[in-house]
């Protein structure tokens, strides 16, 4: 086996809510993942790191690559290089989806829209991180008041037969909204869909500052939610391509930085 072959590539997404690591060998091919719904500021990247291992106890014997990326990257100093999420994202995008021109991720704390060429350069990109309508925090919330797991919320959305719509765009009054139908006897699910459509009223006028290019793809923790990418289509009149794992995307991007960096 030659040295390049010994080499693993790990990318570490370091972000506001959740840390999620990618293992790549040389070739691109996915060898492991995991998530811990933990950000920046915790020992989430040694924990996962220690999960990788017990699980693949090969790796061991491997040189690995690490490179870090998201809002918590600078935080983690036993690595080669830091790239922006920006670039991490597009990169993973690229591979998985090379048709994409514009990304859409919504993370816990912060959306993004990040426009690609044709060639797979950023052409543009603009964030809402100030306000917590249209992102996770804002969902994770609502599912607190509803009971619900985060995970149930795209379920019980598919179930919907109105929607009750919420007018207040600020998540504290939102949820106040959220508590008074819920009092009213309204269904569940009908709220949830409201829920999913103010997030996605949110997200599309964060997109329409762009010019939107097909095709548009989701990424992010929260496009694992089925109804916020159905509330995002309907929103945007167009399709909406899901990638496989959303929320690593970011992590995968960095892995692949870490190849090309030994193959530059
Ligand atoms: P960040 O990079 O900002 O830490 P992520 O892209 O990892 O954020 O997304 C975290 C968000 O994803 C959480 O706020 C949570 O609401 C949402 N999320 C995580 N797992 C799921 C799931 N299985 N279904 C729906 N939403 C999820």
């Amino acid at each position: 086996m030659s040295n390049q072959e010994k080499t693993l590539f790990c990318g570490i997404d370091i972000g506001s809510s959740a840390t999620k690591m990618v293992i790549l060998n040389d070739q691109k091919e996915i060898l492991d993942v995991e998530v811990i719904p933990q950000g920046v500021g915790g020992r989430a990247t040694d924990i996962i790191f220690q999960r990788i291992l017990q699980r693949n106890p090969s790796f061991v014997h491997y040189k690995m690559l690490r490179v870090a990326t998201g809002y918590g990257r600078l935080q983690c100093d036993d690595v080669c290089f830091q790239r922006s999420e920006i670039t991490c994202h597009a990169k993973g995008v690229i591979h998985l989806i090379p048709e994409a021109r514009t990304i859409i991720d919504i993370g816990g704390q912060d959306a993004k829209v990040i426009q690609l060429s044709a060639k797979g350069n950023i052409e543009a990109f603009v964030m809402n991180d100030k306000c917590s309508a249209g992102t996770g925090r804002f969902l994770d919330v609502m599912s607190q008041v509803l009971c619900l797991d985060i995970t149930q919320m795209g379920d019980a959305d598919a179930k919907a037969d109105k929607v009750i719509p919420i007018s207040s765009t600020c998540t504290v009054f939102a949820e106040s909204e959220v508590i008074s139908s819920l009092s009213h006897a309204e269904k569940p699910e009908n709220i949830i869909a409201g829920i999913h459509a103010s997030v996605a009223a949110k997200v599309a006028s964060l997109a329409k500052r762009t010019t939107i290019k097909e095709q548009v793809v989701l990424t992010g923790g929260v496009a694992q939610n089925q109804g916020i990418l159905r509330a995002l289509s309907q929103e945007l009149n167009r399709p909406i391509l899901l990638p496989p794992m959303p929320q690593f995307t970011g992590a995968l991007g960095a892995a692949i930085y870490a190849i090309e960096s030994v193959k530059a």
